[in-house]
């Protein structure tokens, strides 16, 4: 599967989040096997199991397909992989394998929004930005459209000495001359 195109593009904070920090502060890769529930929102559950030899984890759960109406059971596998940490005592940080790309990740997410029958993959295979990026690109759009020389810049963003506006001047000039 391709990325997601630009004008699709969703932010984490709309999408569930599994990340390894939770697990490992529920006691999850403490013990060798473990059976669970994680749950996402009010309603939405899954079921997981934990096998600390294999490095898996698997969820399950019911979904209705959208297009059957049918509710249908799923299976979601994931790899894990193991870094050894700075405490040194043999001690060892989990991290999640993208079920799509292989990339080593701390958290996995679901864009539910567009489709709760997506699976868990990691923020680059779905091209999400976050919140506040995005807002950021908006204001930057907006300026460009304002913006027709560089002698314009300093009308619409005043203060050039400022970090900030200096960001954004560098930002619109790229932006002219593309
Ligand atoms: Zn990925």
């Amino acid at each position: 599967m391709g990325r997601w195109p630009y004008s699709k593009r969703e932010i984490v904070e709309n999408c569930w989040k599994l990340d390894v920090f939770s697990l490992n502060r529920f006691g999850v890769f403490k013990r060798d096997f473990v059976e669970g529930i994680l749950s996402f929102g009010k309603e939405d559950k899954m079921g997981f199991v934990f096998d600390r030899d294999k490095l898996l984890l698997i969820l399950f759960y019911e979904i209705k397909n959208r297009k059957t109406g049918k509710v249908e059971e799923r299976e979601e596998v994931i790899h894990l992989t193991t870094t050894p940490t700075n405490l040194g005592k043999g001690g060892v940080r989990y991290w999640f394998l993208c079920p799509h790309c292989g990339r080593r990740v701390a958290t996995l997410y679901r864009p539910v929004r567009i489709n709760k029958m997506l699976p868990f993959r990691c923020r680059t295979c779905y091209n999400l930005t976050y919140k506040k990026q995005k807002e950021h690109d908006k204001t930057i759009d907006f300026l460009v459209k304002r913006i027709k020389t560089e002698g314009d810049i300093r009308k619409v963003v005043g203060n050039v000495n400022s970090p900030h506006s200096i960001f954004k001047i560098v930002k619109v000039l790229e932006r002219l001359k593309e």
